[in-house]
């Protein structure tokens, strides 16, 4: 018995090994993003199996190593694939569903009806639309949020596994209609009860948490203050300890969630959050506009993560987040797009170039938050957010290789003096060229490997105007169509 169990592990290992190919990234401009930030000129990355085992200079590599694979990058920079730490998925078929709009009706009369109104098959496309935009822009890990059961949960999540990017999958939780003070904010369609709620996040859990290579893990969504009632915040919290994962929250993202925190409970963001038990490294704030200084303590204390979201928090009008404050204070700060309705795109390198701007203008002070925080922020910032600080991030012998190539040969992106502003104030989503997530390549020379990219935007353009004739809106240009 004990030699045929040999045998199996053995062979197991040969069909592993032989699974296992070896990628050169070489003559690139390879931002590592190590402790020193060093960036190597003419450098090179090797990639075996999931891993990166070598970085260095492309000569020195090249002598040691015969690749299965050899990728030219000249005129190219090699990073870490960046990392969006607030997504709804749901929302990438509603894109452009409530233009300048003030956030309430923006919410109860378009967004929440039209995602309350999706079919599984509609939540699925959403998904498969959103991937594909991450993937084409360098985004190569995200956390979704608030996944509605209605979107189809298990679809999604296989969807994610057959496209190959890495995630986070929240569960939406929630055990009251509510937003804030007003009770009756959550249409019928997104309405779900707290038991049912937790019973879901669990078995998605236990099926989902660590699967595809360990490529996707679930957390819990927990809906914002007034949804959730503080004996739920705190089940939730248990839970969350219990399965050892995380939880997400949108929190303080308008005025008038700390209003309603202040006279209802007579406590700041933040010290409601702890009274919740809504605490710890595991947490992710997602927006924190509205966050007082006096909580940036509470934040640096516990080790929670604030996830800035500037072009959600400009469109919708919600505030100027102070995240120079909260750097300077020892906030951990990721960044995230949001949705379709509130960005309205998925594009993490225009969201970089805006983080990176607003606060100089409203601090009038040029020299907050420079191109290489900013671009922190989006990788070794979001990998400690995610729970992924060993695994992502950066360009490091014994990481996982999720790496993203960008190509410099474009009139907007020459001469290179700093590569790094270059990508932050001169690049966009649509300079990014090949994208590697756990050691393949997901899409080589703007072309996605995983995804039949014309059917996703044939059935994103054929369905996503259904969900709006189902509802009997009618929304279109303010200008005459001929
Ligand atoms: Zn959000």
């Amino acid at each position: 018995m004990f030699n045929v169990l040999e045998k199996l592990k053995r062979e197991k290992t040969i069909r592993e090994m032989s699974l296992m190919s070896e990628i050169i990234l070489k003559n690139a401009t390879v931002i590592t993003m190590n402790r020193r930030r060093e960036i190597i000129q003419d450098g090179a990355v090797v990639i075996e199996g999931n891993k990166i085992i070598e970085v260095g200079k492309t000569k020195k590599i090249k002598s040691s190593h015969r690749a299965d694979v050899e990728i030219d990058c000249s005129g190219k920079m090699v990073l870490p694939g960046l990392i969006d730490c607030h997504v709804h998925l749901a929302q990438a078929l509603i894109r452009g569903c409530a233009d300048d709009m003030a956030l309430i009706p923006w919410l109860r009369e378009r967004v929440l009806p039209l995602q309350g109104a999706y079919t599984p098959i509609e939540g699925e496309l959403s998904a498969r639309l959103c991937c594909l935009e991450m993937i084409k822009s360098g985004t190569t890990t995200f956390v979704e949020s608030l996944l509605h059961w209605r979107y189809g949960f298990n679809q999604i999540a296989r969807t994610v596994e057959k496209i190959g990017i890495r995630a986070v999958l929240s569960k939406s939780l929630m055990n009251i209609p509510g937003y804030a003070d007003q009770k009756d904010a959550i249409p019928g369609g997104m309405i779900e009860d707290g038991e049912t709620t937790i019973k879901q996040t669990i078995e998605m859990i236990k099926r989902w948490h660590g699967k595809a290579n360990n490529r996707i893990h679930v957390w819990f969504g927990a809906r914002t203050p007034g949804a959730c009632t503080v004996d739920f915040y705190r089940e939730i919290s248990e839970k969350a300890r219990k399965y050892r994962t995380g939880i997400t929250i949108h929190l303080a993202e308008v005025k008038k969630d700390i209003e309603y925190l202040r006279r209802e409970f007579g406590m700041t963001p933040m010290e409601f959050m702890q009274h919740c038990g809504i605490v710890g490294p595991n947490v992710i704030y997602a927006h924190g506009v509205w966050i007082p200084p006096e909580d940036f303590k509470i934040l640096h204390k516990t080790g929670g993560t604030v996830c800035h979201c500037p072009a959600s928090n400009l469109k919708l009008a919600s505030g100027f987040a102070p995240i120079p404050e909260m750097l300077s204070s020892g906030v951990n700060v990721a960044l995230g797009c949001d949705g379709g309705p509130s960005n309205n795109c998925y594009d993490m390198i225009r969201e970089m170039k805006l983080a990176a701007l607003i606060h100089k203008a409203r601090l009038l002070d040029p020299e907050v938050l420079p191109a290489e925080t900013v671009l922190e922020m989006a990788t070794l910032n979001g990998a400690k957010a995610t729970l992924w600080r060993n695994k992502i991030g950066s360009i490091e012998r014994g990481k996982v290789a999720d790496i993203i190539v960008v190509d410099l040969r474009r009139p907007h992106l020459v001469p290179v003096r700093n590569p790094v502003s270059n990508l932050v104030y001169a690049a966009n989503g649509g300079d990014v060229d090949t994208v590697i997530i756990d050691g393949k390549i997901i899409m080589e020379n703007r072309r996605v490997m995983s995804l039949d990219e014309e059917e996703v935007i044939h059935q994103a353009m054929e369905m996503g105007v259904a969900v709006d004739k189902r509802l009997g809106l009618n929304i279109r240009s303010k200008w005459p169509l001929k």
